[in-house]
């Protein structure tokens, strides 16, 4: 009897470990999903808007050729690389390709339609770390776009000036939220791609 007594007795030991493990499990998930979801944005249109049109590529563009300039440091490339995957991921849409080398002999004044062209930005000046230059019809449509990277720039805030700057290059516009990468200061907050921002993308570019 002593021996049952004993086996009974482990077992109820060991489901509640197994449901205090699932239960912490659902609870973290729960968590993340609440903290994700609250990434909301506080500016009311997602795109930049050109007389009440918002300002997109065409789908048929997608995924967007990218363009780097031979003095564009290595980092740098591998720095779009890495936020290109992330994008494409969050989005679930295959917003980006791969950046290669520009090959021809003379530098393009602008980018060629339907690419984004990573340029070097150097000044003195370092307030301003990084910007994107969209060439747009009046229709809103989107032929291409430039990222200006300032010199200097290298790690977690080149990652997220650098994501700020493709989500711009795609359309999207500074929202006031301090969570959104999107917020027009880069700061230690400004990490995420908002909930609607995905939402509005996917809405924009999916085929
Ligand atoms: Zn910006």
């Amino acid at each position: 009897m002593n021996k049952y007594w004993k086996l009974y007795s482990e077992r109820p030991k060991l489901i509640g470990f197994i449901n205090a493990l699932f239960i912490n499990i659902v609870i973290c998930f729960i968590a993340v999903c609440i903290y994700s979801s609250c990434i909301l944005r506080y500016t009311d249109n997602t795109f930049m808007m050109r007389d009440g049109k918002e300002l997109k590529f065409n789908k048929k563009d997608l995924p967007l050729d990218c363009f780097y300039l031979k003095d564009v440091p290595k980092l740098y490339v591998t720095a779009y690389e890495e936020m290109r995957v992330k994008i494409n991921f969050e989005v679930s849409v295959d917003l980006f390709s791969k950046c290669v080398p520009w090959i021809f002999n003379k530098e393009p004044t602008y980018a060629p339609n339907g690419t984004v062209l990573i340029r070097m930005y150097e000044s003195d000046n370092d307030f301003y770390g990084a910007f994107a230059l969209v060439r747009y019809l009046d229709s809103g449509l989107i032929l291409s776009s430039q990222i200006y990277i300032n010199k200097g720039f290298k790690g977690d805030l080149l990652l997220k000036l650098m994501l700020h700057e493709m989500l711009h290059s795609i359309g999207l516009e500074h929202d006031n939220s301090r969570y959104s990468i999107m917020n027009a200061t880069v700061t230690d907050y400004a990490n995420e791609i908002t909930y609607q921002d995905i939402i509005s993308l996917y809405k924009a570019y999916s085929k």
